[in-house]
């Protein structure tokens, strides 16, 4: 991997489009009788992440079912698998993105850019903290923020 590529963005809006964009590009596959370093090439220009990683998936189910390696009970009974593993991947998503939110707007309310906040945890209305600490000489972290719910154990470290 090279230290200054830059990734192609990529973002799907749900289970559905990721099935349409994959079908697209198995499509592709298929027609050009592209192999699959082909694909690997195509899906390396993405940031890895497991979206990614199941777009290639569905992407290959496609063409084995095209190409009658598997049956259409069973593709079908993988997508089934692929979409629930994606729904459980956005829930989770969303629960993190809901704690971080959650960290931010006690750090605005009580005014403060750096030190330490209490807030009420979004998934269990629990006592959690927060402590955001300015790291300066941290290369990856210049902000060091440390949060935890006392209640569910909900905890955010970066
Ligand atoms: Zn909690």
């Amino acid at each position: 991997m090279l230290k200054n590529q830059t990734w192609k963005s990529f973002h799907i809006d749900d289970f559905n489009d990721l099935k349409e964009k994959a079908y697209k590009v198995a499509r592709i596959m298929i027609n050009k009788k592209h192999d699959n370093r082909w694909l690997d090439k195509y899906i390396d220009q993405f940031a890895p992440s497991s979206t990614v990683w199941l777009f290639e998936d569905v992407i290959l189910l496609y063409v084995k079912y095209h190409n009658n390696n598997i049956t259409k009970d069973e593709a079908i009974s993988c997508l089934e698998s692929m979409e629930s593993k994606y729904l459980e991947g956005e829930k989770l998503l969303r629960k993190v993105m809901g704690f971080h939110i959650a960290i931010n707007e006690a750090f605005k309310k009580e005014d403060k850019e750096y030190g330490e906040v209490t807030f009420e945890c979004p998934f269990c209305e629990g006592a959690a903290y927060a402590k955001r600490l300015h790291t300066p000489n941290n290369f990856a972290h210049k902000t060091t923020i440390r949060a935890k719910c006392s209640n569910c154990g909900h905890n955010v470290m970066n």
